[in-house]
């Protein structure tokens, strides 16, 4: 029997990422391990690529027409999220259930009715790491650092579910051309006299001869990745890269039946003035490679940036947040490559208890060999 609808479904375009078993009528859910969707009460399973639902090609939409806000209505979706009270994430929950933590801080979140109406996602990273597989991940990280209290190394080992998050993020293409002004620096050698000690010396010194340069670069950026969250701090996504871009498949909502999926808070223009800076960094590589020489020095770098064009994709990650002592801590695991990153609380006991063992030790070995 199909599961009734949530509520009467007022907007077309709302995406509820559930999907009706053919068989049971019981929901879907991407399993990560066969890349099909796969019935968790009779075991159907379908295939994504294949199936009904098959993808079109990953496409760029235009910047500028998206910043005027005129991209068309087919572009846009409406999801039901729940906005976290602690760290202000939009994350989308399941409809049938009432309260549940945030994934990302552990604050207990009211479900609400909030609308977020967002650019659709292009493009999709699907897990790749199974839950079983990120939770090992995560207690095998754990268990190989002594200094956790014994608290929470028990409470990872308790089997806590993973939550599967998909982390919303901007890709950027853009064609650059750069005009720029600077020196060139040659270094050249001189022979100095001085006086030392009475005595008249001599020494080579090095010095640099500039010369005033200009000229141009171009550059074509392809996928400069930005992250559209504030939920994860930076130094946890950071640590998750790479991420394997060539793998991403066209957005199909089905490869987030059983997951969950984050809205994205970082705006398309803030999204693309990041993206600036990363492209500034890589244009000026390119300007010092350009003027050459031993040193350079730049004096102005003019970019014209055109054909600028973007994706809103989801990118896989395992999380698990928990609070320990009032403190929230996050492990997170990249759901492509299996990567682990988190938080690790320092039990004071024990390192103390170390410290002591070890200045023990000394002691002991000072003393038997005072005794000699
Ligand atoms: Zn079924
Ligand atoms: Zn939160």
């Amino acid at each position: 029997m199909p599961p009734p609808p949530a509520e009467t479904m007022p907007a077309a375009e709302e995406e509820t990422h559930r999907f009706p078993c053919e068989q049971c009528g019981a929901d879907y859910s991407y399993d990560p391990a066969a890349g099909t969707l796969t019935c968790g009460h009779c075991g159907h399973s379908e295939s994504i690529r294949s199936g009904p639902w098959k993808g079109t090609a990953l496409q760029e939409l235009d910047f500028r027409t998206a910043a005027a806000d005129r991209l068309p209505e087919a572009e846009i979706e409406v999801t039901r999220v729940s906005t976290c009270p602690n760290c202000a994430a939009q994350v989308e929950f399941d409809p049938d259930t009432h309260a549940k933590e945030c994934p990302f801080c552990a604050t207990p979140v009211v479900t609400g009715t909030g609308e977020s109406r967002h650019i659709k996602p292009k493009g999709v990273l699907p897990f790749a790491i199974p839950e079983r597989a990120a939770h090992k991940a995560m207690t095998d990280w754990l268990g190989g650092l002594w200094f956790a209290p014994s608290g929470l190394r028990e409470y990872a080992r308790k089997g806590r579910r993973m939550q599967g998050i998909y982390v919303s993020y901007w890709t950027y293409d853009a064609q650059t051309r750069s005009r720029y002004s600077g020196q060139r620096g040659t270094v050249y050698y001189v022979t100095e006299t001085y006086q030392q000690d009475g005595e008249t010396r001599t020494r080579r010194v090095s010095k640099v001869r500039w010369t005033p340069v200009s000229g141009r670069v171009q550059r074509f950026f392809d996928d400069v990745l930005v992250l559209a969250s504030n939920s994860l701090p930076k130094r946890y996504t950071e640590a998750l890269e790479p991420w394997d871009l060539s793998q991403l498949e066209p957005y199909q909502p089905q490869y987030l039946a059983g997951f969950r999926a984050e809205a994205y808070t970082v705006d398309l223009e803030t999204g693309f003035a990041e993206a600036g800076q990363k492209m500034d960094r890589v244009i000026e590589r390119d300007v010092r490679f350009d003027i050459g020489g031993d040193r350079q020095r730049i004096g102005n770098i003019d970019t014209q940036v055109s054909e600028v064009t973007f994706k809103h994709i989801l990118l896989p990650v395992w999380l698990a947040a928990y609070k320990y002592r009032g403190k929230t801590y996050r492990f997170v695991i990249n759901g492509q490559s299996g990567r682990v990153q988190g938080e690790r609380p320092y039990s004071a006991v024990k390192i103390a208890a170390a410290a002591l063992a070890a200045a023990i030790v000394i002691a002991a070995i000072a003393y038997f060999a005072g005794q000699q």
